[in-house]
């Protein structure tokens, strides 16, 4: 019936992601069973769940269970699930092109040059094109649970495949792998046992296969299980070894990196409930878009959904991993989980055993680890910082009952020394007067650290927070203060540094002193700035802005209109250093118009310095041309 038989070209995006998994992967092509069997055992996981509302689905097959037949002569393996299966069009989608529209955009983001980088094998996940890794064709027929079409898709990944109507006897999904020739071990029996041993042991269906028996002089087949079909949670943790939770990680995420950590718990009494959350080592692209979480639930171990955010916030949206309930209804429902005092309890329990695991690892030392291919001596902790810390900080604002105990795992670069730093660590180097916690926020490292604004909080030794993240102004300012100390900011308000009677007393003639000047400033500046006034905020620099100690920095507003945000332009305070040589040669200046350009000159460094524009940049060209052409 070839008339039957359609042609369709993959996505462009396919055929590189093929590329990618069957280039990256290639030594360790035995992963593809492990990658086809949770497939399957996720297509049965579906069937049963929808035949708990819809009985009739399950028909007179009720044995749920995953088969693999082996064909040596033809050198074929077949992973053979009675699953949900797949209509034509669900082949078409789901084997034809990349549904998950964030790896489509990377793909299409990405340079050739960037495209052969295999390490992006991390970023998409493994999944069903590793099927081409032993196959050079591979054959998948489908019938959907409920419908009597069976169809058949086929590929040699030569850039196409076919969909034509075929034949199953029940409903379920058989992929058919033609085996490469240096692959036709994976036609017989051992080889494959070992794999399954090795990777799919936890699977909670029935893994079966025919072996052979000699009894005897007689050879008998009979179908054995392979895997002790229990699901991995509700095992106890002695029993398992730290290679069996990575295996399960790898199945449940399709992730090809061994997870970073993992928490694993039971909760006994008035509510049951198995939990087994793990921490990826490598954060997908888009993660930070992205707003689906990765926990799964179960209910009496049958699976009810992916994502269930309604028990795993979104700020923990990098968490993967399942949770089981033995307390909710089996037919329960998004709706249903909303309001259901469970899903809180439950929220609740995978909230605070995540925050005690990071806590854990953030009171961690050093461990060896391999980065990037070498072996380093890494802090676990800095390891997720540097992934997830970005998504972590959205729990401050989100979740108030969490925030001390986020706070303190928050990480901030620092003046004190490079590297990340903790508040708890900052507070406990604070000298005996220093009474706040300092912060400057900039669009970079290097322009935080030479900041106007943090010169004499370093004169004095006090450490300040550098920060760089956009968000981390907005975090410190819903956090207030930290073990009793308050965020200041070096760029807002008087900084109110502890001082002397003497101290406070040559201020305030300095203050008189220049008060004149500052009024003369002030009016040449009067377009800009809103009050013009000496600091004691200053040691090299001449010149900083500060804003209004209540309301947003202007680093913040700067964010904000990066963003796309229509701000109203706000008037700062100008702060000039009394003991600076340019500024006092403005005492003695009685030229209004030379003063006027001075005070510009002035106030348009005062903006460079933190990374923003002169109102007027040719003028400040000009000016500054005509001081050199003085000399
Ligand atoms: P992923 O599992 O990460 O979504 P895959 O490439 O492995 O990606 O699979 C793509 C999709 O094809 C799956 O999400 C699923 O919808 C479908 N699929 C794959 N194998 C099966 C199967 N044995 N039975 C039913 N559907 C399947």
């Amino acid at each position: 019936m070839s008339s039957s038989v359609e042609k369709h070209v993959f996505q462009a995006e396919v055929n590189e992601v093929l590329s990618l998994v069957v280039n990256s992967l290639y030594s360790h092509r035995e992963v593809f069973l492990r990658e086809l069997i949770s497939n399957a055992a996720d297509a049965i996981d579906l069937l049963n769940f929808r035949a708990l509302t819809d009985h009739h689905l399950l028909g007179d097959d009720q044995e749920l269970r995953i088969e693999l037949v082996r064909d040596e002569q033809a050198r074929t393996l077949t992973i053979r699930d009675n699953g949900i299966g797949m209509s034509r069009d669900e082949l078409i989608a789901n084997l034809g092109t990349i549904a998950r529209s964030g790896s489509k955009k990377l793909m299409q983001s990405l340079t050739a040059e960037q495209k052969k980088d295999l390490s992006l094998i991390g970023q998409f996940g493994v999944g069903f094109y590793s099927a081409f890794l032993v196959a050079d064709s591979v054959t998948v027929t489908s019938r959907k649970a409920g419908s009597d079409e069976v169809w058949t898709w086929q590929s040699e990944a030569k850039g196409d495949f076919e969909i034509r109507p075929g034949e199953r006897r029940g409903r379920g999904t058989d992929v058919v792998l033609h085996l490469k020739e240096e692959a036709k071990d994976y036609a017989e029996q051992w080889p494959v046992r070992e794999v399954v041993r090795k990777y799919s042991d936890y699977v909670r269906w029935p893994i079966r296969m025919e072996v052979e028996r000699t009894e005897g002089d007689a050879k008998q087949t009979e179908w054995q299980t392979l895997n002790s079909a229990r699901a991995l949670w509700t095992r106890p943790k002695a029993e398992l070894t730290d290679a069996q939770y990575q295996e399960f990680y790898k199945s449940l995420s399709h992730d090809w990196h061994e997870p970073l950590a993992w928490t694993h718990w039971k909760v006994e009494g008035t509510q049951e409930l198995a939990g087994l959350l793990f921490l990826p080592a490598v954060a997908p692209f888009d993660l930070v878009e992205r707003r689906k979480g990765g926990v799964r639930l179960f209910v009496k171990r049958v699976f009810i959904m992916d994502d269930a955010q309604e028990i795993a916030p979104e700020w923990l949206r990098f968490l993967r991993g399942v949770v089981d309930s033995e307390d909710l209804p089996l037919n329960v429902s998004r709706e249903i989980l909303q309001k259901d005092a469970t899903t809180r309890f439950i929220k609740k329990q995978v909230v605070g055993k995540t925050l005690s695991l990071l806590e854990e690892l953030a009171g961690e030392g050093e461990t060896e680890r391999e980065v990037d291919g070498e072996k380093k001596k890494v802090r676990r902790y800095e390891l997720f910082w540097d992934e997830f810390g970005r998504v972590l900080k959205e729990g401050v604002y989100h979740d108030l009952e969490s925030r001390d105990r986020l706070a303190a795992l928050l990480r901030f670069h620092s003046s004190a020394a490079d590297g990340w730093h903790g508040l708890k660590d900052y507070a406990g180097r604070m000298p005996a007067e220093q009474k706040s916690i300092y912060f400057v926020a900039a669009d970079s490292l290097p322009a935080a650290k030479a900041s106007p604004h943090i010169e004499a909080l370093r004169k004095r030794g006090y450490e300040v927070l550098l920060m760089t993240d956009p968000i981390d102004e907005w975090i410190v300012d819903a956090l207030r203060e930290f073990d009793g100390k308050p965020f200041v900011s070096a760029a807002k308000g008087a900084l109110d540094l502890p001082a002397t009677d003497a101290e406070k007393q040559a201020k305030e003639e300095k203050q008189k002193h220049f008060g004149p000047v500052l009024e003369r400033v002030q009016k040449a500046l009067d377009a800009h700035v809103k009050t013009v006034r000496v600091t004691d905020r200053l040691t090299d620099s001449p010149a900083c802005l500060v804003s209004d100690e209540h309301g947003i920095s202007a680093h913040q507003e700067r964010v904000l209109r990066d963003a796309g945000h229509a701000l109203p332009d706000k008037k700062r305070i100008l702060e000039l250093n009394p003991d600076h040589a340019v500024v006092k040669k403005l005492l003695a200046m009685d030229d209004e118009a030379q003063l006027a350009d001075w005070a510009a000159l002035l106030h348009d460094q005062a903006l460079l310095a933190e990374g923003a524009l002169p109102p007027d940049p040719a003028a400040f060209g000009r000016r500054v041309a005509a001081l050199m052409g003085r000399l």
